[in-house]
C-alpha cells in the first residue's frame, strides 16, 4: 500500500485514522498515494489560522510579507526536478508541468515584485485621494483598505495542483490573511509535496499556510463573515458551495471559478496566406493539447467565418496528426494521459453529447495509439475536432474537459460576437485578426462576456503569452458561467481578501490612522532642513517652506533659448496675448518646476541620495513675467525598503505665487540614507 497523504493542521503533520482513497497515476494506473482526512480537526485548523497565523502574518508589513514571497519563490525553484517527476503521474508532460510549477512559481515571484514596488511599507493602503467633506477642510474623508482578521480557504481543481495553489496563496498571504488548502484529490500527492516544501523552509510564519488533504466536509461551518473561500472546479460544485449557509446567511465571501466554454475567433479579414491563419490554427492546437485540454481556459469553441471553415479544419487536423499521444515522461510525447479514468469517462460523455449537432472530424474518443505506455491503463485519448451543424446549441452548453474543440462557422460580425455570448460567460477569448475595426467591435461585444481576451496577430505574436495562460498581472475569473469571480491581476488579487474602509475626520486624525500626510494636517518646521535628516529622522509632516523669487522674462526667454521650448506662449508676446488661457508671456510649467527645486534643496552631500521621479504633477496657475513663488515641500510617505540602505520619501510639493494661489503641485520622490552615516 501507498503512502498515505498527510495534512499540515494546526501546526504539526496530520495522518489520518483509516487507510484512506487510493490516488492512481495516470499513465499507469499504480497506486501514487492514499488520501483521507479521517479524524482532521478541522476546528482546529480554523483556530490555528485565526489566533497564530492571522496575526502573524499582520504583524508583517507588505514588504516584509513580498519578501517572504519571494523567498518562498526561490525555495520552490530549487525544488522543481522533484515536483517535475511527481507531476508526471497526473498525466502531465514536462511542458505541462512547467505551465503548472513554473507558472505557479512566476506568480508568487511577480506578487513579490508587485507588493514592493506597488503597496506601502505599512499595513494599511490609502484608495484614492481625499475628499473635502467641510467648507474648509476641518473635515475630510478618506478611503482604506485594512487586512481582515479572517482565514483564506482555497478548493482547487484537479488540473492545476501548483499553480493553483500559489496563485491563491500569494495574494492572501500579501493581504495579511492565513490558508488553508483543500487541494482537490485527484492530484493532492503533488500539492502536498509543495507545501511540504514550504513548511519545511520555515520562510513563511507558523499558521499561515494549512493543508487540508481529504474530504472537506464541515470545513465552511468553520467560517465565518470575515473568512472567504476561493473556489476552482465544477460549476456544480460551484452551485453547492453557493447554497451553503456560511455563505448564504453567515457572510462568507465565496469566489467561483468554474469551467467555461471559452471560444477563439479567427476574423473575417484573414485569409489563407495570412500569418494570422497560422496563429489561429497553432492557437487551438495547443490549447486543445497542453494538459490535454484540462485547462479552464481552453478553446472549447473554435469560431471562423464559414467561407474559411474547410481551410482551418484541414490546417487543424493537419497539426494535431502529428500529435504524439502517451508516456508523459517520454520526451517524444506531446500529449499525456488525462488527470484519471474517471475524468476520461467524463469527456467521452460529453463528446458523446457533441456529437448530438456536431461531428467527428478528427480523432477517436474511444481510441488512441499511444507511445511508451498502455492504453488500457492510462487514461488516454485522442485530440477530437468536431464540426457543428449551424445552430447547433451543444457546444455552448456542454464543457468537455479534456483534449476536444468543436468549430462552428459565422457569417457576419454580429453573429460572431452572439455566439461567443451564447457561453453564456468565459475565462479567455481570443480574436485573430489584422484589421483595428474588427479588432475594436469584436473586443468591445465579447468583453462584457470574457474575464480576459487576447487579441492577435503577427505583430503581437513574437511576444504573446497565448490564449490560455493566465497571467499574475492580468485579471482571471470570468462573468456567468465562468463562476463570477475574479482572481489575480496584480494587486487587484490582493485588495479582494481586504476591507475598503471610508474614514471621516479632521487631517490631523487621518494622518495618525493612516501613516501618511494628509493635507491640511500639522506642517512641522524647525530649523534643520529635512534633506539634511536620514530616514530614521524624517517624520511624517516636516516641512520646508522656501524664500520666493522672482521668475524675470529674461528667466523666461533663456529657459526658451537653453532647452528649445520655444513654444509661443513662452517667446511671441503677441501670440501669447491672443491665446485665451493665458493672455500674455507665461513661464514654462518645467521652467517654474525646476526653480522650486532650486528653491528647496540643499545642495551639499547629504542623506537624500536622489530624486528618483515626480508623481501628479499639475500646473493649476499661469506664471506671467515678474511674478514670484515659493514653495512648500512636506514629507507624504517614509517608505523604508527591506533590504537597501536607504528607503523612499515622498513629498508633498505646492508651487504658490505671491496670491497664495496654488500654480504647481507635485509629489516629489526621493532615496533617503536610513542613517546619516549609511
Ligand atoms: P469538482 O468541482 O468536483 O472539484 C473541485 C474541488 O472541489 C476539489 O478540490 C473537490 O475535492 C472539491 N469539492 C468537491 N465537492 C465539494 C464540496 N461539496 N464541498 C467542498 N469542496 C468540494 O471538480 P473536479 O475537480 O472533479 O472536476 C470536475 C469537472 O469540473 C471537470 O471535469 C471540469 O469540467 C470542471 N473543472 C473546471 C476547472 C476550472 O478551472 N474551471 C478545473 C477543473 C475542473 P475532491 O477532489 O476531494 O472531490
Amino acid at each position: 500500500m501507498s503512502a498515505l497523504l498527510e495534512s499540515y493542521a494546526a501546526g504539526s503533520w496530520f495522518r489520518a485514522t483509516d487507510d484512506g482513497t487510493p490516488l492512481l497515476d495516470a499513465t499507469t494506473g499504480d497506486e501514487v498515494a492514499r488520501i483521507s482526512a479521517s479524524g482532521l480537526d478541522l476546528a482546529a485548523m480554523v483556530d490555528h489560522a485565526r489566533t497564530v497565523g492571522g496575526p502573524a502574518v499582520r504583524a508583517l508589513t507588505f514588504h516584509q510579507r513580498a519578501s517572504i514571497l519571494k523567498a518562498v519563490a526561490k525555495h520552490l525553484g530549487e525544488h522543481k526536478e522533484e515536483l517535475y517527476a511527481l507531476s508526471a503521474r497526473t498525466g502531465a508532460t514536462l511542458r505541462d508541468s512547467q505551465v503548472d510549477i513554473d507558472g505557479g512559481i512566476s506568480t508568487v515571484f511577480s506578487y513579490a515584485g508587485k507588493g514592493t514596488r506597488e503597496l506601502p511599507n505599512d499595513t494599511v493602503i490609502l484608495d484614492g485621494g481625499t475628499e473635502q467633506l467641510g467648507r474648509t477642510g476641518l473635515f475630510v474623508g478618506q478611503h482604506v483598505w485594512t487586512s481582515r482578521p479572517g482565514v483564506a480557504v482555497q478548493i482547487n481543481a484537479f488540473n492545476f495542483p501548483v499553480w493553483g495553489m500559489l496563485e491563491k496563496l500569494a495574494p492572501a498571504f500579501l493581504a495579511g490573511l492565513p490558508t488553508i488548502v483543500k487541494p482537490a484529490s485527484q492530484t493532492a500527492y503533488l500539492t502536498e509535496l509543495t507545501v511540504r516544501h514550504i513548511i519545511e523552509s520555515g520562510l513563511m510564519p507558523e499558521g499561515s499556510l494549512q493543508l487540508l488533504c481529504g474530504n472537506p466536509e464541515g470545513l465552511l461551518n468553520q467560517l465565518g463573515a470575515q473568512d472567504s473561500v476561493a473556489f476552482t472546479g465544477s460549476a456544480s460544485t460551484g452551485a453547492t458551495l453557493r447554497q451553503h449557509p456560511a455563505v448564504l446567511h453567515g457572510g462568507v465571501q465565496l469566489g467561483v471559478e468554474a469551467d467555461s466554454l471559452n471560444c477563439s475567433i479567427l476574423g473575417p479579414d484573414v485569409t489563407g496566406d495570412d500569418a494570422e491563419l497560422d496563429l489561429f490554427v497553432k492557437g487551438v492546437v495547443a490549447e486543445m493539447t497542453v494538459k490535454a485540454g484540462q485547462k479552464c481556459t481552453a478553446i472549447r469553441r473554435t469560431i471562423v467565418p464559414a467561407a474559411m471553415a474547410d481551410e482551418v479544419v484541414a490546417a487543424i487536423i493537419a497539426k494535431l496528426a502529428k500529435i504524439t499521444v502517451g508516456n508523459p515522461a517520454n520526451e517524444g510525447v506531446r500529449m499525456g494521459a488525462l488527470a484519471s479514468l474517471g475524468q476520461r469517462d467524463e469527456v467521452r460523455k460529453a463528446v458523446q453529447t457533441l456529437r448530438g449537432s456536431a461531428e467527428i472530424v478528427f480523432g477517436d474518443p474511444d481510441h488512441v495509439d499511444v507511445a511508451d505506455a498502455d492504453a488500457e491503463t492510462g487514461a488516454f485519448m485522442s485530440p477530437i475536432l468536431l464540426r457543428a451543424a449551424p445552430g447547433a446549441s451543444e457546444p455552448h452548453d456542454v464543457e468537455p474537459f479534456g483534449p476536444v474543440s468543436t468549430v462552428l462557422t459565422y457569417e457576419t460580425l454580429d453573429e460572431a460576437i452572439a455566439l461567443a455570448a451564447r457561453g453564456q460567460g468565459s475565462l479567455a477569448g481570443s480574436l485573430i485578426t489584422r484589421d483595428p475595426e474588427v479588432a475594436r467591435t469584436v473586443t468591445l461585444g465579447l468583453a462584457p462576456w470574457h474575464g480576459r481576451i487576447l487579441v492577435l496577430d503577427r505583430d503581437a505574436a513574437p511576444e504573446s503569452t497565448g490564449h490560455g495562460s493566465p497571467l499574475p498581472v492580468l485579471v482571471h475569473g470570468g462573468p456567468g458561467r465562468a463562476g463570477g469571480g475574479e482572481e489575480l491581476g496584480g494587486i487587484r488579487g490582493v485588495l479582494h481578501h481586504m476591507q475598503r474602509t471610508a474614514i471621516q475626520a479632521s487631517p490631523d486624525m487621518l494622518t495618525a490612522i493612516t501613516g501618511q500626510w494628509i493635507k491640511g494636517s500639522v506642517q512641522r518646521i524647525d530649523d534643520e532642513h529635512p534633506f539634511r535628516k536620514s530616514l530614521a529622522e524624517l517624520r511624517v509632516g516636516d516641512t520646508i517652506r522656501s524664500a520666493s523669487r522672482q521668475i524675470t522674462l529674461a528667466d523666461i526667454e533663456h529657459f526658451a533659448e537653453f532647452t528649445g521650448d520655444a513654444f509661443y506662449a513662452h517667446t511671441d508676446a503677441e501670440a501669447a496675448t491672443a491665446n485665451p488661457l493665458f493672455g500674455g508671456i507665461v513661464a514654462h510649467g518645467y521652467l517654474v518646476v525646476s526653480i522650486a527645486a532650486g528653491l528647496f534643496v540643499e545642495p551639499k552631500p547629504g542623506p537624500v541620495l536622489a530624486n528618483f521621479g515626480v508623481d501628479h504633477l499639475r500646473f493649476l496657475t499661469p506664471v506671467k513675467a515678474d511674478d514670484t513663488i515659493d514653495v512648500t515641500l512636506t514629507v507624504k510617505q517614509i517608505t523604508p525598503r527591506n533590504s537597501a540602505e536607504y528607503g523612499e520619501v515622498r513629498w508633498d510639493a505646492v508651487v504658490a505665487n505671491a496670491d497664495g494661489k496654488p500654480v504647481a503641485t507635485y509629489d516629489v520622490l526621493t532615496l533617503v540614507a536610513k542613517t546619516l552615516d549609511s
